[in-house]
């Protein structure tokens, strides 16, 4: 089996190409000029073709496309910063609303070149994001109206409502609506990272306090991996269909500077956390939390890593070994 991964130098990209090449796929990468990851996914991967490239470019797609020859096509590139998207919104349009759409159409093209004879599929996974729902209250699943506060959600959802036209029109395109997934390759950017990179650092006397915004967002943060392997379910099921993967616990970002205080044995953490308002986001949503029940019940997924042990995981990572 053949694969191509855009967005392969990112966190969820390297655990995929990790997971495809154990499972003996030719695995493809698309990446962009001056992407400064791609010497590090080459050498942890030598066995992955790398394709230069640009989801701005639809000829660079229709080259890597031709090269990889793939069953499955994985978009995971993109914006992957709400603050981003507000500074650039064309841009984030551009790569990730219309990428998507540049993307899943030479999926489309594959698949009418092959022809019905050929018998080999083109399945196509688009990697979206609970942003797409804006701040709606309550579980989020597959029915919850999409309600962008972005330009990256918007962009997201415009490329979640395409994966749905064009399986109206016989293409195998998932959506999967991938909530907060986090591991130690997260960057700092990302508040679960920055409170284990920041605690690791206190507990080594490096620094001596952990400052951040809002402390009572909740959020449902899950094992990275385990997302990986919902994309990869949702790309050998029987139909394609959309998918909100989440683990259905809200934790609060108090919660998680805690935990990951603790695991140093810091039992006093709230006292080294400072609040700085300039970090505190606008309209932030208090909670946001997903119901992952149709994934469960039709592609068999479920989380395997608790919130302790993701916190553990990450605190684990950022301590010198
Ligand atoms: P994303 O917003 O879902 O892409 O993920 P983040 O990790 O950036 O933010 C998750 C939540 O943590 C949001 O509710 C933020 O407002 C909150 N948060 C609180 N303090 C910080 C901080 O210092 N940095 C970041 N990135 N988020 C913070």
């Amino acid at each position: 089996m053949r694969a191509l991964i855009t967005g392969i130098t990112g966190q969820d990209g390297w655990y995929l190409a990790e997971r495809l090449v154990a499972d003996g796929y030719a695995v493809h990468g698309l990446v962009h000029d001056g992407d400064p990851h791609v010497a590090a996914v080459r050498e942890r991967f030598p066995e992955v073709s790398l394709h230069v490239g640009d989801l701005q470019d639809s000829g660079s797609l229709a080259a890597a496309v031709a090269a990889a020859d793939p069953d499955e096509i994985y978009n995971l590139a993109g914006i992957s910063s709400v603050a981003f998207s507000w500074e650039q919104p064309v841009l984030t349009a551009d790569i990730t609303a219309l990428g998507a759409a540049r993307l899943l159409d030479e999926a489309r093209l594959l698949q009418e070149r092959r022809g019905p004879s050929d018998g080999r599929a083109v399945r196509f996974v688009q990697a979206s994001s609970a942003e797409i729902f804006g701040a709606a209250s309550g579980f989020q699943d597959e029915s919850t109206p999409l309600a962008p506060t972005s330009p990256y959600g918007a962009a997201k959802a415009y490329a979640h409502q395409l994966c749905g036209l064009y399986r109206s029109v016989g293409v195998f395109a998932v959506s999967m609506v991938l909530f907060n997934h986090e591991s130690p390759r997260r960057p700092p950017t990302f508040v679960t990272r920055k409170i284990t990179q920041t605690v690791a650092r206190i507990a080594q006397g490096l620094e001596s306090e952990l400052v951040l915004g809002n402390l009572d967002a909740r959020r449902d943060w899950g094992w990275a991996p385990d997302y990986v392997d919902a994309m990869v379910r949702a790309a050998r099921a029987d139909r394609a269909d959309d998918y909100v993967i989440a683990t259905g616990e809200a934790h609060s970002v108090r919660d998680f500077a805690l935990a990951a205080f603790e695991r140093v044995g810091i039992p006093d953490g709230e006292s080294r956390i400072r609040v700085d308002p300039a970090l505190v986001r606008p309209g932030d949503p208090p909670v946001l939390v997903g119901d992952a029940s149709r994934a469960r019940a039709v592609l068999g997924w479920k989380p395997t890593v608790t919130f302790a042990e993701l916190v553990g995981r990450m605190v684990e990572a950022d301590l010198p070994s």
